[in-house]
């Protein structure tokens, strides 16, 4: 495994606060830089650590000309990866996936000082780029494999259905989950025989640049996946543009505007946007075991995780039991900035999160709602360092009723039937994620289904969905269009072909037969289908 980039390492403790004296080395970020197209003598942009404040390294910034480029020398590299059979293509993600495992510590550095998470929360990244390269590159030839199917006239007709790789994938990742969202939409875009050109957000680029790195070395060709950096509506609207297939991760405000556009150009797109998911406690629920499961997944990423949960749902016959156990989790948690395990949370991302969080707190106290725990900033730990936070009685008067934070608070709510609690986690515009907590399993699956949700997990908060490779992943109402995972989350990146070859007759009268018995027989032939129950 390599080593760390920074002098703290794996087994050393979490230490009291400080400013860290944390740099990538200059090598290293030269080395990623040449990886992004870019003009030789290219602007650059700063990119700087969350944790600290302090300047991480100067990366290139792309113009519309580089994005032209790449997409020139992505559709070249194309053709010559969609030739190679399904199974090399998979070998080089099967490499991919003991890549991550070897260069661990240095991945979860980088994801740490881009992000500002805690480093037990970027190993989730690290278990889900490995997890997608296994499921896929394992399931990949099934997935594409052509498929016999009935055909016009049974026997006559002998169908098939092809699937053909899109061309080039143009794909926006956002910076919340640096290696996860930079990586694992390109896994099956490539198996499926694209090439790519990628535009990760530049908070957010030095761990995809290593990433793709490690991507060169389990043997991806040249060429096939391009890197660009530069603004979103800019840089990151030319990579969709030119795209055949859309791949976009953010907001749904953007995921607005990227649908238009797609919709414009009649190319398809899956949108993964955002959430304002909700878990319920129900009356029998494990209380302990729901009390550490909300604490995770609220305040995972310090709540800059779509799929996190910012509405605590909880019948009132458990609410105070569980609320005891819950704020006392809150309040012991250990928040700070280091580059070592066992940190519960760690820092937004920025000023401009640490200000949105600041203000839906602010409304929700001005206007009534009760801080049960948290509620204000931790500037000694790090710029941008936030307290977890719960509040109750939030109103609809107040934003962060509806609106989603993305930051580390959740608002609690009483409920005292299972219907009232469906109809609240219901009562908002997105349809992300959701959680149920009960001892009674099929009480827990029969609620989930009745949640409006892409995902719904039963006495979890978003890790067993999330983990579900095989099972597709994604937004219903305004979290989104398309889906992540299993069979749909690589056909996205294919055009489906039907070839109907017909043999012996053609499926219309033929010579010398009056149309009208033709007609006749082909009825007749339709009725003993539907009697033979072949459809
Ligand atoms: P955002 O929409 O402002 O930006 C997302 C990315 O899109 C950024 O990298 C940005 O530079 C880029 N961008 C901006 N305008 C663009 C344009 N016109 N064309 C192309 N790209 C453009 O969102 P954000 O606040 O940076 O990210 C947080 C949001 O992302 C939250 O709403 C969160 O829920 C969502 N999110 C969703 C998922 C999911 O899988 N559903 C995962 C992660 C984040």
């Amino acid at each position: 495994m390599t080593e760390s980039l920074v002098a703290q390492t794996e087994s050393s403790a979490p230490s009291e606060p400080s400013p860290a004296p944390y740099v990538v080395p200059s090598g290293l970020a030269v080395r990623l830089a040449r990886r992004v197209v870019a003009p030789a003598r290219a602007e650059t942009q700063a990119s700087v650590s969350p944790l600290t404040g302090g300047h991480l390294a100067d990366l290139p910034v792309s113009t519309i000309d580089s994005v032209d480029h790449a997409y020139r020398s992505a559709r070249e590299a194309q053709a010559r990866w969609a030739s190679q059979p399904i199974a090399a293509r998979a070998r080089v993600l099967l490499r991919l996936h003991d890549l991550v495992f070897r260069n661990q510590n240095e991945l979860l550095d980088l994801i740490q000082l881009e992000s500002g998470k805690t480093r037990g929360q970027a190993f989730e990244e690290i278990l889900d780029v490995a997890g997608v390269c296994r499921h896929y590159a394992r399931k990949a030839e099934h997935y594409l494999k052509p498929r016999k199917r009935l055909g016009a006239i049974p026997v006559l007709t002998q169908t098939v259905e092809l699937r053909h790789p899109k061309g080039v994938v143009g794909v926006v990742a956002p910076w919340n989950y640096p290696l996860s969202m930079s990586v694992t939409d390109l896994i099956p875009a490539l198996l499926a025989g694209n090439a790519v050109v990628v535009r990760p957000d530049e908070k957010s680029a030095l761990t995809a640049l290593r990433s793709f790195e490690l991507l060169d070395q389990a043997g991806l060709p040249e060429g096939l996946l391009q890197v660009v950096l530069g603004d979103g509506p800019t840089i990151g609207k030319a990579v969709l543009d030119r795209a055949d297939y859309v791949m976009f991760t953010g907001s749904t405000a953007t995921g607005r505007t990227v649908a238009r556009d797609a919709g414009e150009r009649l190319v398809g797109a899956s949108l993964e946007l955002g959430g304002k998911n909700a878990m319920y406690i129900a009356a029998d629920a494990n209380l302990k075991a729901a009390a550490d499961c909300a604490v995770r997944s609220v305040f995972s990423s310090a709540g800059q995780l779509c799929i996190s949960i910012e509405r605590l749902i909880l019948h009132e016959a458990i609410a105070d039991e569980f609320l005891t156990h819950f704020i006392k989790r809150v309040r012991a948690m250990k928040i700070g900035p280091d580059l070592a395990w066992g940190n519960t949370m760690g820092s937004l991302i920025s000023q401009a999160q640490l200000d949105k969080v600041t203000e839906h707190v602010e409304d929700a106290r001005a206007k009534g709602a009760t801080v049960l725990a948290g509620g204000r900033a931790r500037p000694e730990l790090g710029p941008y360092f936030y307290e977890p936070t719960v509040l109750e009685g939030v109103t609809a008067a107040m934003t962060c009723r509806d609106e989603e934070t993305f930051g580390p608070v959740v608002s609690v709510y009483r409920v005292s039937t299972d219907d009232e609690a469906v109809a609240l986690a219901n009562d908002t515009s997105y349809g992300l994620n959701a959680s149920v907590f009960t001892k009674d399993i099929s009480r827990g699956r029969g609620l989930a289904a009745r949640i409006k949700a892409g995902t719904v997990n039963v006495n979890e908060g978003y890790v067993s969905a999330w983990g579900s490779n095989g099972s597709p992943m994604g937004g219903m109402r305004q979290s989104g269009v398309g889906r992540r995972h299993g069979a749909e989350g690589i056909w996205k990146y294919t055009e489906s072909q039907t070839v109907a070859v017909q043999h012996l007759m053609p499926i219309a009268p033929t010579k010398g037969v009056p149309e009208k018995l033709w007609a006749k027989s082909m009825v007749l032939g339709l009725k003993a289908m539907k009697a033979g129950r072949i459809s």
